[in-house]
């Protein structure tokens, strides 16, 4: 839709060129969310694509997604053999629900900051331990885990002024195995339960639930653990306030399913180490 209280859009070349912040600022990555309803207190945005940043890095550290890689993008990336964890990277593009011109614009960094619980982005970088780097305005930059940076439905850990820079993903976990679950209530439906589950080479077992809670979850275990001390785990971790309640499932479901993809993603686990 038309934004009309926008007066300007600046187009930044570098970071020098950011301007000084001011109240009704926004920036812009994507725009499928912010130009998808008014906004009101909005005058000026800050167009993030024309700082021109590289959407992706592969370095023997790990991997560095631009906030501005879109989903195609990294859609379309190819990784090292040796990093097992790359065929989560589909799955998690695809459980966001939109056409081929959503997926040609929107970005990581627009996903993370929305902080929706359905937000492919944040579970994908949740389950590879992602760091987040943040420019603030005088110049500096900070790292913040993903599980600090979003903070629940469009809530994140910016403070006025800062801009989500990138995503920094290590090898240790890229290399992990990893096994993926979702649910929608209807088949093009948004993700109402997204959980992910990695195992590594020590047998360190790790999950991250996403979609059904307010904000992610993860839960680590030196080792698989079994059916009962997963449910007692997860109940313990995840009060009933926690769920999530909108259009896309109703707590108790995703409660339920929570409890049932964790088991379902701990039975694989164990398949593929036991074979
Ligand atoms: C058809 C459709 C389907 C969708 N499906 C899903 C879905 O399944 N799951 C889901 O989570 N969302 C979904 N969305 C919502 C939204 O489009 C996505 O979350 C998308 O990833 C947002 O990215 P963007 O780059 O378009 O962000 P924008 O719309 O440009 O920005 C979103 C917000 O983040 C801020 N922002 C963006 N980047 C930065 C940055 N680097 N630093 C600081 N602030 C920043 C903006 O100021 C704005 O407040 C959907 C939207 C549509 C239209």
């Amino acid at each position: 839709m038309d934004l009309n209280t926008i007066e300007t859009v600046l187009r930044p070349r570098g970071r020098a060129d950011l301007p000084d912040w001011r109240v009704g600022d926004a920036c812009l990555a994507g725009g499928t969310w912010l130009f998808s309803e008014p906004q009101p207190g909005t005058r000026r945005l800050v167009d993030l694509t024309s700082l021109g940043w590289p959407p992706h890095t592969i370095a023997a550290e790990g991997l560095t997604l631009a906030a501005t890689c879109t989903i195609a993008q990294l859609d379309r990336l190819e990784l090292p053999s040796d990093w097992i964890a790359a065929p989560l990277v589909g799955p998690c593009c695809r459980a966001l629900l939109g056409s081929f011109k959503i997926w040609n614009v929107a970005t990581v960094g627009g996903n993370l900051c929305m902080g929706l619980p359905a937000g492919p982005m944040t579970a994908l970088a949740a389950a590879l331990d992602a760091t987040c780097t943040i420019w603030a305005p005088d110049g500096s930059e900070r790292h913040l885990p993903v599980m600090n940076f979003v903070l629940g439905p469009q809530r994140n850990a910016l403070r006025p002024a800062e801009i989500l820079r990138s995503l920094f993903m290590p090898t240790a976990a890229l290399a992990r195995r990893t096994v993926f679950r979702r649910i929608s209530l209807s088949p093009n439906g948004r993700s109402g339960a997204l959980l992910i589950g990695t195992l590594d080479p020590a047998g360190t077992f790790a999950l991250t639930v996403t979609a059904a809670t307010r904000r992610p979850v993860r839960l680590a275990f030196i080792t698989l653990p079994d059916r009962d001390a997963l449910a007692r785990e997860l109940n313990h971790a995840i009060p009933a306030e926690l769920y999530y309640d909108d259009v896309h499932g109703r707590p108790d479901w995703r409660r339920h399913m929570t409890l049932h993809l964790a088991q379902e993603i701990r039975d694989a686990l164990a398949d593929e180490a036991s074979a």
